[in-house]
Formats: structure tokens, sequence, C-alpha cells
């Protein structure tokens, strides 16, 4: 192996081993934060790379957040499965895709489409960020304690 090839093998497997420390999704900004503090000499560039690859290896799982940012996270699912995702801690849960996959699969036939994907995140609001935001949210419901649709 040459020196570039050492020297990549080393900054992926630093990310590799920063996607598994904190266990949720995080952008690659996140993750270069995190590794230059802790010292590691690596470029936002270099970050960008190393999560591209692992996800063309299927080695990391890309979320396509609502505001279009990419976000990695290291699955323990096997398989495709997808993902419901707590908008402000991002507290995940993998979901077996079986259902939406079937859904999916009938839309295109009913419609004479072949080589079907599909992207399917579920976002929402985790039980404990509710239980810690709900004091302050109290405030801004109506009398009768239901939120008003926000559209
Ligand atoms: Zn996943
Ligand atoms: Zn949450």
């Amino acid at each position: 192996m040459n020196a570039v090839r050492r020297r990549r093998t080393r900054q992926r497997a630093a990310v590799r081993a920063a996607l598994e420390e904190g266990g949720e999704f995080r952008s690659a900004q996140e993750l270069f934060t995190q590794l230059r503090e802790r010292g590691e000499g690596i470029g936002l560039a270099t970050v960008y790379r190393a999560l591209q690859n692992l996800a063309e290896d299927r080695e990391v799982d890309v979320l396509h957040g609502v505001d279009g940012e990419s976000l990695y996270r290291r699955c323990t699912s096997a398989g495709q499965h997808h993902h419901l995702v707590c908008r402000s801690c991002r507290r995940t849960v993998e979901v077996s895709s079986q259902v939406v996959d079937r859904w999916a699969g009938r839309v295109a036939r009913d419609n004479n489409y072949t080589d079907v994907e599909h992207v399917t995140e579920v976002f929402g609001t985790c039980e404990e960020c509710r239980r810690t935001e709900l004091p302050e949210r109290r405030a801004e419901l109506p009398e009768n304690g239901r939120a008003a649709p926000r559209r």
C-alpha cells in the first residue's frame, strides 16, 4: 500500500470510528468538528469523501434531512430499512421497510413503471423531547389543550 492509500484508509477508519461513537445521524460538518476536537488532522473535504465512500459501500446510511442536508449514521440493521428520526435530538428508530416497499412496488406497477426506487424517512418528535419541550409548548396551546393545525 502506498503512502496516500494508507493515509486514506486511516482517515476512513477515523470517520467510521467517529460515526460509531455517537450513534445518531450527523452531518459531515458535525463529524469534522468531532474529529478535529479529538486532534485528528483531517480536512472537511476528506470527511466528505470518506463518507461518500462509506455510503457507496453501504457501510453507512445516508439520510436527507428536511432542510436538504445529508446526515450519516452506522445502522445496526442489515439490509434495507427506513428511519423514524426525532427532529430535535435525531434519536433514530430503524423500521422494517416491507409495508412501504410493497406499496411503492404496487404504485409503480399500477402505472407501468419499472426499476423502482423510493426514499422514505419519517420525522417526528420523540417522547423525551416532547417531555422536555412541553412546558413552553403548553403556553401556546388553546384552551381545549389541543394544538391548532400548523398549516
Ligand atoms: Zn439505517
Ligand atoms: Zn428527540
